[in-house]
């Protein structure tokens, strides 16, 4: 099978106190795949990544199983779930803006132990990609753009090296232009096997770079399938797509 799965969610529900964010949600996620979550704003998609990363409800606040890689990982730290390969890109990206732009990179790395490896190769890989952090790494990251911050951000993810990326809204404040390159980057990763989880407010461009996507609603997922047939689903389109 060329795109196991990777990780995948068992009937987790998550609250924050009387609020019910997400409820009994059921996902999977393939090596290699992109896989999006759409829905309306509050319908509990910011939590979902954020449980399956553990920063978010606190402990005791979430329910069900979080598989990853054959292991269930619903009671690891987050540092644990950081070092065996998931990350996460928040939507509050959470840089440490009196830092450089290399230094925050380089935080993303922490977690990384593999004899032979420096964080310098990591971050070889990341100034390919982005060059514009190269020219701007000794800046400190609260100067940057809104657009070049969201590169950072992405970038001290990858330098952990993840199998499975989770990115909630990377478009939000990019450019159009900046936006393409950025699911470039996703797009490219996949090509890797790494599998990406992605929240996007762009539910159009989320279908197009996705394989597979699922609609969650007031925290229920109410529909899934391959992203090309959610894209032409006539309730996906008249909620989530708009007139074409
Ligand atoms: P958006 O697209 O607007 O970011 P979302 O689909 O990501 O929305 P969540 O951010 O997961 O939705 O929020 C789901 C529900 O949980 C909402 O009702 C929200 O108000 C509530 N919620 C989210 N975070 C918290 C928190 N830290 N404390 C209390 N309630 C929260």
């Amino acid at each position: 099978d060329k795109h196991p799965v990777v990780l995948n969610t068992h009937s987790l529900s998550a609250r924050y106190g009387k609020v019910e964010a997400l409820r009994n949600a059921n996902i999977q996620v393939r090596a290699g795949q992109i896989v999006t979550v759409i829905g309306p704003n509050g319908a509990g998609k910011s939590t979902l990544l954020n449980a399956i990363m553990g920063v978010l409800p606190a402990p005791g606040q979430t329910e069900g199983q979080i598989t990853y890689q054959g292991r269930d990982v619903s009671h690891d730290a987050v540092e644990q779930r950081l070092g065996l390969g998931l990350a996460l890109v928040p939507e509050k990206r959470e840089l440490f803006s009196t830092m450089t732009v290399e230094d925050n990179l380089v935080l993303g790395a922490y977690r990384r132990r593999k004899p032979g490896w420096s964080y310098r190769d990591g971050l070889e890989g990341i100034y390919t990609t982005f060059p514009r952090l190269k020219e701007r790494r000794l800046q400190l990251a609260g100067t940057m753009s809104g657009g070049e911050r969201q590169m950072i951000a992405l970038g001290r993810a990858l330098m952990s090296d993840p199998k499975v990326l989770m990115l909630d809204e990377p478009s939000l404040g990019l450019a159009p232009r900046v936006m393409a390159e950025v699911f470039q980057v996703i797009a490219r990763l996949r090509d890797t096997g790494v599998a990406t989880l992605l929240i996007e407010q762009n539910s159009r461009a989320a279908l197009q770079v996705s394989d597979y996507g699922y609609v969650l609603e007031v925290g229920d997922i109410t529909l899934e399938g391959k992203a090309a047939d959610l894209a032409k689903n006539p309730k996906v389109v008249e909620a989530y797509l708009g007139a074409a």
